[in-house]
């Protein structure tokens, strides 16, 4: 029967923290291999956790989404016999008939009550390959393949690949936060990197039909479902329609202004929905210097509106690492599609670049802004779940 052997990452490194992590994390693995519940035996270890794969046909299924949970470092395929030498050098062997080329041996004594040392087995287990096999030789430092053996408490781990996953934490440890989410590159990798770090991210998507299109709000949900197979079990989408107070900015004065005021709207109706839907940060795909409205100045001009903390985990990449995320996460062909959202249409000619405090807050004097903001809460957000592979409205 073929093992997965999942190695824990960041974990190993947290403490008194680790056992919640690795509660956190097995739950998450349960729920992303549900529909492969009756293949799968899972056996903790101190330091690892062992998935028995009855079914290995469902192997690299199986594998392919574990890659894409956070928390997990790499995983092998394993193959776990009794720690008996015999054993060890039929199942080794084994391996390497069907291999030519070079080879080398790596052994791991994690039971140390193993009565061989490991150099010992080593030595046995290649010469017993070279007896066995013409067609293979050693090479200690470039090896076509790599056979290694790990004794522990349970069994010998004997595996020939790594597989990279995606490191960071088990979503779910870091609290939850508000993402807020255009039809653009950066707002999904921003999104794709807080996950990352453990926080489970809700969306919030600003539209302003009929200006936009269906077409674009389509996207937004084709995005918020592309980032699913790394966010928790349970999130939502929430899509306010921005019309009505899209139209009063345009009467604003100071055209200039118009960005920076309607990203602090944003700011404010983000903060505004947080403290009802209980989340402890926004996020956002702003990237320093990347456009005109994302200059320092701005970012605080935006900062002062909101009480609580805006994470930008793309402030400082560059667009084109933002690009090779997005393509590696697969959200780059969906966030290209020519669909304008609310900011692309709106933009004035010529958009302040170093904006100040009082003349946002002098123009926004103008405006029944707690009124608006209040009116489009309670009227202008529709809720979507994700269930069952779509997000569904609440009803
Ligand atoms: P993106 O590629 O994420 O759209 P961008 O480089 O186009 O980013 P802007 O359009 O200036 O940058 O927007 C900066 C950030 O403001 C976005 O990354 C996103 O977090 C937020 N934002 C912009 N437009 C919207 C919207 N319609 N709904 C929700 N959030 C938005
Ligand atoms: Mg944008």
């Amino acid at each position: 029967m073929k093992n997965i052997l999942i190695r824990y990452g960041e974990l190993t490194l947290k403490g008194n923290n680790r056992n919640a992590f690795i509660s956190k994390l097995i739950q998450n693995i349960k729920f992303k291999l549900k529909e492969y519940k009756e293949f799968i035996e899972y056996k903790k270890d101190h330091n690892s956790l062992v998935l028995e794969i009855k079914d290995e046909s469902k192997l690299d299924n199986i594998s392919n989404i574990l890659q894409n949970i956070f928390g997990i470092y790499s995983l092998s395929i394993v193959e776990i016999v009794e720690k008996n030498e015999d054993v060890i050098l039929a199942k080794t062997l084994e391996i390497a008939m069907n291999h030519s080329g070079t080879f080398k041996v790596e052994v791991e004594r994690k039971d140390k009550g193993f009565s061989m040392g490991s150099q010992e087995l080593k030595t046995k287990v290649a010469v017993n390959i070279l007896k066995n096999n013409n067609n293979i030789k050693v090479n200690v430092h470039k090896p076509d393949l790599k056979l290694t053996i790990i004794i522990k408490h349970n069994g010998a781990f004997i595996f020939t690949s790594r597989i990279n996953a995606s490191k960071g934490l088990p979503v779910g440890v870091s609290g939850r936060g508000l993402s807020l989410l255009s039809g653009g590159i950066d707002s999904p990798v921003a999104s794709y990197l807080t996950l990352k770090r453990g926080m489970v991210v809700d969306f919030l998507h600003f539209m302003t039909l009929p200006h936009t299109t269906p077409e674009a709000l389509d996207k937004v949900f084709k995005l918020a479902g592309k980032i699913e197979k790394f966010n928790h079990s349970s999130f939502s989408l929430y899509v306010c329609d921005f019309s009505m107070i899209l139209k009063e900015l345009m009467h604003i004065k100071e055209e200039s202004y118009r960005i920076t005021i309607m990203r602090r709207i944003f700011i404010r109706i983000a903060n505004e929905w947080a403290k009802i839907i209980g989340v402890q940060a926004l996020i956002t795909g702003e990237s320093l210097g990347q456009v005109a409205s994302q200059t320092i100045e701005s970012i605080n001009v935006i900062n002062e509106v909101s009480q609580l903390p805006i994470l930008r985990p793309v402030l400082t990449h560059d667009k084109e690492e933002i690009i090779e995320i997005s393509k590696k996460i697969d959200t780059y062909e969906t966030s290209i599609l020519p669909f304008d959202d609310v900011c692309s249409m709106y933009v004035p000619k010529n958009p302040v670049t170093k904006p100040k405090s009082f003349v946002a807050t002098k123009q926004e004097e103008n405006l029944l802004l707690d009124e608006m903001i209040d009116y489009t809460i309670k009227n202008y957000i529709k809720t979507y779940i994700w269930k069952d592979g779509e997000l569904i409205e609440k009803q």
